[in-house]
């Protein structure tokens, strides 16, 4: 593991430039010198990368200039989610040691996203982690990405004494227990996922809840926006977010893909009751010609730059500097109606 050193950089893990010449960097580090191409110094500055010298492979686990930054702590999952973007898999490489190095090398204050599958399958690790990193780095928060199944009582002590470094990301689907269970497709998921969320209220946990907007169940978001705002007023926020056409979302894409620039009527019933109800909301992944102006202010940039893209139509477009865009892998002939240039 080494960060690339903004200058000479003799520290343990620091990598300084030995030279350079067009599209191929040499690299001195104590853990062994390596070559890195098809990059520029400036690009990878303040980075964090994972050497393997075997498959000449440098994982880039820290990008320095990037809010993005996330590790990925298992692709093992107990759901099977109908838009999955990343579907489990059965095998399970532990790398808690090496994100451990990682993240004392990230930059001061950063936040780091932990997801999966389902990082709490491998609960007690990711605990220890995360204590670990508390005693080394105190400046350092995570985004946690969990399907919310996975809490006990017990943890109770441990979610309040990290609380103020953690943010939960759990999503809920639906308020009705049936139509959650068969999204996430886990008889009881929303029963076990009622109980946790109490539990991290409880705790004082900081909670995002995260809803993909489906077909499945579109119609039932103001009822789910009443229900968040009754039973989980603590919440932080509420995430709405469109689909990814990736992983099962793309084998799924024509059963769930709900068109919101075709029809959002419920969607901005649900946020005019969070916002009558002065919770916070915000949409990831909606294209910003999609939302009706009068929630606009609502959409977030939130697609990372690397697997960002804008269409042809966007090029004359006034609001592209706002506008989240596109996934990489999104495509027009089955995707939004509604794209207008403004
Ligand atoms: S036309 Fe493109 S850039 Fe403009 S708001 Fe729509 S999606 Fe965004």
């Amino acid at each position: 593991m080494v960060r690339i050193s903004y200058g000479a950089g003799n520290g343990e893990n620091e990598a300084s430039l030995s030279h350079e010449e067009p599209g191929l960097l040499d690299y001195q580090a104590k853990p062994g010198d390596f070559r890195v191409r098809g990059v520029t110094h400036e690009d990878i500055t303040g980075d964090v990368l994972l050497i393997d010298p075997q498959r000449q492979i440098a994982h880039r686990l820290i990008r320095a200039a990037s809010p993005h930054n996330t590790f990925l702590i298992t692709e093992q999952c107990d759901q099977l989610c109908l838009m999955c973007s990343q579907p489990p898999k059965t095998h399970h490489e532990d790398m808690f040691a090496h994100f451990l190095t990682a993240a004392q090398l990230a930059p001061s204050a950063a936040q780091i996203g932990l997801s999966g599958g389902e990082p709490l399958l491998h609960k007690e690790a990711l605990f220890g982690f995360i204590d670990a990193v508390a005693a080394k780095r105190s400046d350092l928060s995570f985004h946690i990405l969990t399907n919310g199944q996975h809490f006990e009582i017990s943890d109770l002590p441990w979610l309040r004494k990290h609380r103020s470094r953690l943010l939960w990301g759990v999503p809920i689907y639906s308020n009705v227990p049936a139509v959650h269970d068969e999204i996430v497709r886990k008889p009881g998921a929303f029963a076990q996922l009622s109980d946790n969320l109490s539990l991290l209220g409880l705790a004082g946990a900081a909670l995002e809840l995260r809803t993909v907007v489906m077909k499945q169940n579109a119609t039932g978001l103001l009822r789910l926006a009443d229900f968040i705002s009754r039973h989980l007023p603590f919440a932080a926020t509420w995430a709405i977010m469109q689909m990814e056409r990736i992983g099962y979302g793309r084998m799924n894409w024509s059963r769930c893909f709900f068109d919101s620039s075709e029809d959002f009527t419920e969607l901005g019933a649900a946020i005019d009751l969070m916002r009558a109800r002065r919770q916070s909301v915000t949409l990831y992944n909606f294209p910003l010609c999609t939302v009706p102006t009068a929630f606009r202010e609502h959409a977030a940039q939130s697609i990372s730059d690397w697997k960002q893209k804008y269409l042809k139509d966007c090029e004359p477009c006034s609001m592209r500097s706002r506008c989240a865009g596109f996934f990489e892998w999104y495509r027009e002939e089955d995707g939004f109606m509604g794209i207008h240039p403004q």
